[in-house]
């Protein structure tokens, strides 16, 4: 995943601390690392960290990061592991003078990409697909001698998800792939640009929401403002299972269902609206005879209030959140995890005791979550715990950076729903259809291929066979 954030000040202030609150709203995209880069013109300095955006900055940090231009990233690991190098922004010379790179998203030809780099001599410093994009940029801008030129001849060989800030030292190209995977959208004032992963950082620096990037759109953002597209019609428009499945864009669901903030609208359609239309789907898709519905917090909100809301069952906090515990997906192994469960939510015994408790979450990916919080709802006394899940079953590993590893893990690739509502030991499961979700989120467009196992672009590289 990763949230990135830019910002251009046509008034030519010092932008670093606009980027820090951008990336504060962004935290929930990643919590692993942040860095910022900014551009006083002549130079590009810039600053990152292991950490989240509180830990890794300080005022001092911020002061010393100059410059009226600036990009900024907060990172979620699925390439790469987890170490200085693979943060970003990243930094690289260039014949253009120094360039940052911030990327959202993951490549699937990125391997392909580095080892015919490495043939003709580079030499990478971290494991990013954002390194792969910075080198291949570098060189086309040796031979092209054109930026805009050179950044279409480098996007036209990446395959996968990328919305992306490339800066220079005098501007930022802000760009979202072909297939529109990730959110990428644009705000403003009267100093300045802002470009955001999602509208809740540019509404919390009290900016206008402008507009979505369209899919495969770069916007060079400077003293003028000038839109190209990305001409790759061979990669977006692929031949699958012969039939052309998508020329339309495919934009992540997952971001609806778990990934953006709730208060963000990603093309026009409301995060929060979404996940509310959902739970109404899923109680009229599985009713259920029960005393409370309780959501599983945060990612279970709003789903379970539209569960209420379409049930007319009354909405309570069965599960008390501990706020200052992170998302649990941050720790790496199997046992932290189930140990993060524990720390993060504590049941309600007053709520629970002897109810028939319609419990209701975004997803269910490996099912140790579920799991451990339906056992939590019975040990506090719950009668019956009725779980209903606001995504799809969960099938395919996602290529294109969620972290839903390998298909081995997922606990629906290969089991049935009864088999998995006795491993959850819930007393009933229910999940949303995927016409539901379609119907929920409002438009077809979608990347669906976690659901369906159906890709929307070519998925034949070595990365993939890692998987
Ligand atoms: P589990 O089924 O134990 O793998 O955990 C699923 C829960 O983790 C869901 O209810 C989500 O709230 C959250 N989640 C799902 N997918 C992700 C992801 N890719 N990264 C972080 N958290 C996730």
């Amino acid at each position: 995943m990763c949230g990135i954030f830019g910002v251009y000040s046509l008034s030519r202030e010092n932008v670093a601390k606009k980027i820090y609150y951008g990336l504060f709203s962004l935290q929930h995209r990643g919590q692993e690392g942040a860095g910022i880069a900014t551009s006083d013109s002549y130079n590009i300095y810039s600053y990152k960290n292991i950490g989240l955006v509180t830990e890794v900055f300080n005022d001092e940090i911020l002061q010393n990061l100059i410059g009226y231009i600036g990009i900024g990233h907060v990172r979620y690991s699925t390439t790469g592991g987890k170490c200085l190098e693979n943060c970003q922004p990243f930094v690289v010379k260039s014949s253009f003078g120094n360039i940052a790179i911030a990327h959202n998203g993951d490549l699937l030809n990125s391997e392909e990409l580095r080892l015919e780099l490495e043939k003709k001599g580079h030499i990478f410093t971290s494991s990013t697909d954002s390194e792969v994009i910075a080198q291949l940029l570098v060189r086309e801008l040796l031979k092209t001698k054109d930026r805009v030129e050179a950044i279409q001849n480098t996007l036209k060989k990446l395959v996968g998800a990328y919305s992306l800030l490339i800066m220079f030292n005098d501007k930022i190209f802000a760009i979202r792939d072909p297939w529109g995977f990730k959110p990428l959208c644009l705000g403003r004032d009267e100093d300045n640009i802002y470009v955001s992963s999602e509208d809740c950082a540019i509404n919390t620096l009290d900016a206008k929401f402008v507009r979505d990037l369209e899919p495969g759109e770069i916007v060079e953002i400077g003293e003028d403002i000038n839109i190209y597209k990305i001409e790759n019609e061979d990669i977006y428009n692929v031949e699958l299972e012969g039939e052309r499945v998508y020329k339309k864009a495919a934009t992540c669901m997952f971001e609806y269902v778990y990934f953006a903030r709730p208060d963000s609208t990603i093309d026009g359609i409301s995060v929060y609206k979404v996940r509310k239309n959902i739970g109404r789907e899923l109680a009229k898709e599985h009713p259920t005879d029960a005393d409370i519905v309780s959501p599983i917090p945060d990612s279970g909100n709003t789903f379970a209030l539209g569960y209420a809301e379409e049930s007319k069952i009354p909405y309570y906090e069965g599960l008390m959140k501990n706020k200052y515990v992170g998302r649990t997906f941050i720790l790496p192994s199997q046992n932290e995890r189930e140990l993060a469960v524990r720390l993060k939510l504590s049941p309600i015994r007053a709520v629970l005791e002897n109810k028939r408790v319609v419990l209701v979450d975004d997803s269910i990916v490996r099912g140790t979550t579920s799991r451990r919080i339906v056992e939590l709802v019975r040990k506090a006394g719950a009668k019956e715990v009725h779980l209903r899940i606001g995504c799809p079953k969960i099938i395919s590993p996602c290529y294109y950076g969620i972290d839903m590893p390998t298909k081995k893990e997922l606990i629906a690739s290969n089991k049935d729903l009864e088999s998995i509502r006795k491993e959850i030991g819930a007393d009933s499961l229910g999940y949303v259809s995927l016409e539901g979700l379609i119907k929920a989120i409002g438009r077809k467009d979608l990347c669906l291929a976690c659901l369906t196992g159906r890709y929307p672009t070519p998925i034949k590289f070595k990365k993939v066979k890692d998987y």
